[in-house]
């Protein structure tokens, strides 16, 4: 019998988020059910859930940033047992056959068979949409659950499983280490990871700013240098200098000025995802120092798992706000307003 859990959800894209009760699937051999302690607020739940981004399909319940313990395992799950603390990030299936799956890249499945932990089709329940982590429980197959070290704090540990992922695997990816001069840009969920990523890697890392009260805190978590980004002539002093930046802003803004900023070579990452598209860069400023503008989506299983283990042996966690449930509507006008210090995570406790 599939069990009802209790869960806060979009209903359209204006209203306010509230109570809602859902429906998850008893677990199968393969699956792991876990009693949702934490979750994380990501900006992508606020464009979900307001539908930033085209196809929401309401109730939609977001979440991507979860935390739990283990209430109940399938037969053939060998990684868990009951009482494990247990996390699940953006992914809950995929195709697992295409080269991209094989690769441990379920993120970029060839055949976009990748199952998104909110909003995609839910192959176990037909007719349903997947149900995210603002809800007490979800199930999910193993192989799609991620270990947590017990000596993380575990409500700081939960946004690692987006936050945390979406700028160390760029990082890895370009190369972030010593002798390299990476920029972080923006300095909310994603950046503040990206900051603190960039300088354990060993990386001479320079966070961008819009607010000028977050130069303290960015160097605190590890800057370098902080530079405001509105600020033409600080900007001008970084002309051609950077080999990687990573720019999180989640909204439209002009890319020149960070373009300008790259050596030859250099690379600007874009993981930010805003609504309206940016203001096309500069073709002269790419050609002249044959420069690179990327992207990248979160991180597969492998990484993800990497990226965790790596946090435990550096003992790294994010800072973070701690909500009620309830509170959920005003945190996501808070992230609005770039004050968010610097994740929002719910004690799922408030809402049982
Ligand atoms: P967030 O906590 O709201 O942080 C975004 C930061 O961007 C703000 O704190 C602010 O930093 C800066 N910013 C906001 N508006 C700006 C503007 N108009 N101009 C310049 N800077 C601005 O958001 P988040 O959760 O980190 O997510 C960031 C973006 O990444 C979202 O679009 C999200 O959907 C996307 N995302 C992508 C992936 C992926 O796989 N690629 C994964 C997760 C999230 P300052 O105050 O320091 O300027
Ligand atoms: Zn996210
Ligand atoms: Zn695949």
């Amino acid at each position: 019998m599939p069990r009802t859990v209790a869960a806060y959800a979009a209903f359209d894209k204006t209203s306010p988020l509230g109570p809602h009760t859902i429906t998850r699937r008893d677990p199968g051999p393969t699956d792991v059910q876990i009693d949702i302690r934490y979750c994380g607020v990501c900006h992508s739940d606020l464009h979900t859930a307001r539908s930033e981004w085209p196809g929401t399909v309401y109730p939609c319940v977001p979440g991507h940033e979860i935390l739990g313990t283990v209430t109940a395992v399938g037969d053939a799950v060998r990684k868990f047992r009951v009482g494990d603390t247990a996390a699940v990030g953006c992914l809950v299936d995929s195709c697992r056959e295409c080269d991209s799956c094989r690769s441990g890249l379920e993120q970029y499945c060839d055949n976009f068979g990748f199952v998104m932990t909110y909003n995609s089709p839910d192959a176990h329940l037909p007719g349903q949409m997947t149900y995210g982590g603002y809800s007490a429980g979800v199930t999910v197959t193993e192989d799609f659950v991620l270990k947590v070290d017990d000596s993380l704090d575990p409500a700081a540990a939960a946004p690692l499983l987006c936050a945390g992922i979406t700028t160390y695997s760029p990082l890895r990816h370009w190369g972030a280490g010593p002798g390299k001069k990476v920029g972080i840009v923006g300095l909310g969920g994603l950046g503040h990871m990206g900051v603190k990523f960039s300088h354990a890697l060993g990386a001479h890392t320079v966070l961008f700013t819009t607010s000028a009260g977050k130069v303290a805190d960015g160097h605190r978590l590890g800057a370098d240098e902080v530079v405001i980004s509105r600020d033409a002539d600080a900007m001008a002093k970084h002309g051609r200098s950077f080999d990687l930046i990573v720019n999180t802003v989640a909204a439209s803004h002009d890319l020149d000025p960070f373009i300008n900023l790259l050596e030859r070579d250099g690379t600007m990452v874009l993981v930010g995802a805003p609504e309206h598209a940016h203001p096309s860069p500069s073709v002269m400023g790419m050609i002249f120092g044959r420069r690179s503008i990327a992207g990248s989506l979160i991180g597969g299983l492998p990484e993800t798992q990497e990226m965790l283990d790596f946090c435990a042996a550096k003992g790294i966690v994010c800072d973070i706000e701690l909500i009620r449930m309830d509170q959920v509507n005003e945190a996501y006008e808070r992230m609005l307003k770039s004050d968010v210090k610097y994740r929002f995570v719910i004690d799922m406790s408030s809402l049982r």
